[in-house]
């Protein structure tokens, strides 16, 4: 039995594209009506921080006029205020934030919890790492390697192990020498590889093969390349044969070596959207304002046209550049006077995409119990299954309550992203208590969050995101700058490091326009 509360019925405590239902359990001690006013109860209390926000009024005219206010959109306002260009941020949500969303839940006679229903964790080498110190946030730190099931066994991350005495327990040492040695062979190759960089002609003829191709070809063995596979596929969300093995080894760097360390946010990711929110301004963000037409004229500025969606009122902002970090499938959602060109539309309809699925499974503290080792937590664990990775969802919290995240991934996803969410729930119960035997029986709850049609970027066999199709997306055209991560990465690195990309191209512009008008 299901209880659907519409966006309507919740008003704004509703998180935009949010699917909200909230399945109502049979547990032999539960009784369904105290089950269904507990559900209500739990359901109504359901908020995310970033909702109530102060819109800032558009103004007229800016400098820059950002689209969107997602890790993009802020992290390029955050470098224009350095730079002090003024700009304005469209955003077509009722909340910032885009793909970064953090859940706080209110049970009933319980303090406030919270988890991700977005992204989880920044790997160490994303340029965000750097801004989420300079914005003082508290964060936590943790080694590269995570528990994992290979060949259907689970090999749990000991206490206090660094990553190579990790991998001693994992492989014979024949095989760790095969793995250490394929690093070492790729390791140079992966440093080479910088978006917009020339790429040499032999690297850039594996993007004409598959990942699972070329490490087919390199003759590991199965275990090291199993290993391979479980680590990347979920960083891609897709299959290692349907992304091309230059992509693949792009991916493979932070596993190179003893890898690099994962930073998580503590009290969930939106806190450091709020923070860049703050240091930006919010008055610089209008929520609630749909991109429609971005018409552009080489030299005369940008004019960028909206649809307030709780007015319907249409509204303009000029200005001389425009940075839009729409997520590339859904850039045909706007209208581009001129066109894009058609070497950038071949670039987006070439892309290939990834596929997530979010599930938090409500639990009592006690069940920690069945991913405790020697006092330590096991999580997280790339379960090379349908429940993904499975992460601690509220790690920094010693609540009654603790949440498993599950980070879904690849074909699973996409059967999530499609099928009735109680065949989904007992998916994730009998999945769940294969692993743990028992668990099911003490699941209070699931909360389903679903990213449909596409979740992240990644480019099949043919294409690379080093390729001059990815490099012609990076052009500006009449200044207009696309930017997000799909123009870069399948992670929020692309997010980081397009905003980066696109700042920079501003400011050389306008130091451009000045030197010629102080030539004069
Ligand atoms: C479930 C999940 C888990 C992930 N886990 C990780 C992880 O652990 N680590 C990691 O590094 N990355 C992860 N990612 C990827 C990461 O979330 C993204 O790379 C990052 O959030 C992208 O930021 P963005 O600003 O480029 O795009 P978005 O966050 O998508 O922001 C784009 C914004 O543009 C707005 N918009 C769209 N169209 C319009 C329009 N017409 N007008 C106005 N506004 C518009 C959208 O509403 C949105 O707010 C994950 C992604 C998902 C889906």
């Amino acid at each position: 039995m299901w209880i659907v509360f519409s966006p309507s019925l919740l008003g704004r405590t509703i998180v935009a594209q949010m699917e909200l239902r909230i399945p109502v359990f049979n547990r032999a001690t539960v009784s369904s009506m105290s089950r269904c006013l507990f559900t209500a109860l739990f359901c109504c209390a359901i908020t995310a921080s970033s909702v109530f926000q102060a819109l800032g009024a558009p103004p007229k005219k800016t400098e820059v006029i950002i689209v969107g206010a997602g890790l993009s959109g802020l992290a390029a306002a955050y470098e224009l205020k350095k730079a002090r260009v003024p700009y304005h941020i469209l955003e077509i949500a009722p909340r910032i934030g885009g793909r970064v969303r953090t859940v706080r839940y209110h049970r009933p006679g319980e303090p406030e919890t919270y988890a991700d229903s977005g992204m989880e964790e920044y790997w160490q080498s994303n340029p965000a790492v750097q801004v989420i110190k300079e914005l003082k946030l508290k964060h936590s730190s943790d080694v590269a390697v995570s528990s994992i099931v290979l060949e259907k066994r689970l090999y749990p991350l000991p206490k206090d192990v660094t990553p190579g005495g990790f991998k001693k327990t994992i492989f014979s040492p024949p095989e760790l020498e095969a793995l250490n040695g394929f690093g070492e062979k790729v390791g140079p190759w992966i440093k080479e590889l910088k978006p917009g960089a020339p790429i040499r002609p032999e690297l850039m003829k594996l993007k004409e093969i598959s990942f699972a191709e070329f490490i087919g070809q390199q003759k590991l063995p199965s275990k090291v390349s199993e290993w391979i596979r479980v680590s990347v596929e979920c960083e891609i969300g897709t299959g290692w044969d349907r992304i091309s093995a230059l992509d693949g080894l792009a991916e493979y760097h932070i596993f190179l070596g003893d890898g690099e360390d994962s930073y998580r946010i503590v009290g969930g990711n939106d806190k450091f959207t709020d923070a860049l929110a703050r240091a930006i301004g919010r008055g610089n963000i209008s929520l609630n304002s749909r991109v429609t037409r971005i018409a552009s004229a080489d030299g005369n500025g940008v004019e960028v046209q909206f649809l307030e969606t709780e007015s319907n009122e249409n509204g303009v902002i000029r200005g001389k550049y425009v940075i839009s970090t729409v997520p590339l499938f859904r850039l045909f959602e706007v209208q581009f006077v001129p066109a894009l060109s058609p070497k950038k539309r071949e670039a987006i309809s070439t892309m290939a995409w990834g596929s997530y699925f979010k599930a938090h499974v409500f639990l009592p503290a006690k069940s920690a119990r069945f991913w405790t080792a020697n006092d330590t937590s096991i999580l997280p664990i790339l379960s090379d299954s349908e429940l993904g990775v499975i992460y601690d969802g509220n790690p920094q919290q010693d609540g009654p309550t603790k949440i498993l995240s599950l980070l879904v991934h690849g074909d699973p996803a996409e059967s999530d992203n499609m099928v009735p969410l109680d065949q989904t729930r007992k998916q994730i119960g009998d999945g769940l208590d294969k692993l743990w035997p028992g668990i099911k029986e003490e699941i209070e709850g699931i909360e389903f969050y679903r990213y449909h049609p596409r979740a992240i970027a990644a480019w099949p066999p043919g294409r690379s995101r080093f390729d001059d199709l990815s490099n012609e997306i990076r052009r500006p055209e009449n200044n207009v700058y696309l930017a997000g991560d799909f123009t870069e990465s399948s992670h929020s690195d692309g997010a980081f490091i397009s905003a980066h990309r696109v700042v920079q191209g501003i400011l050389q512009s306008l130091e451009a326009t000045k030197s010629k008008s102080s030539a004069r």
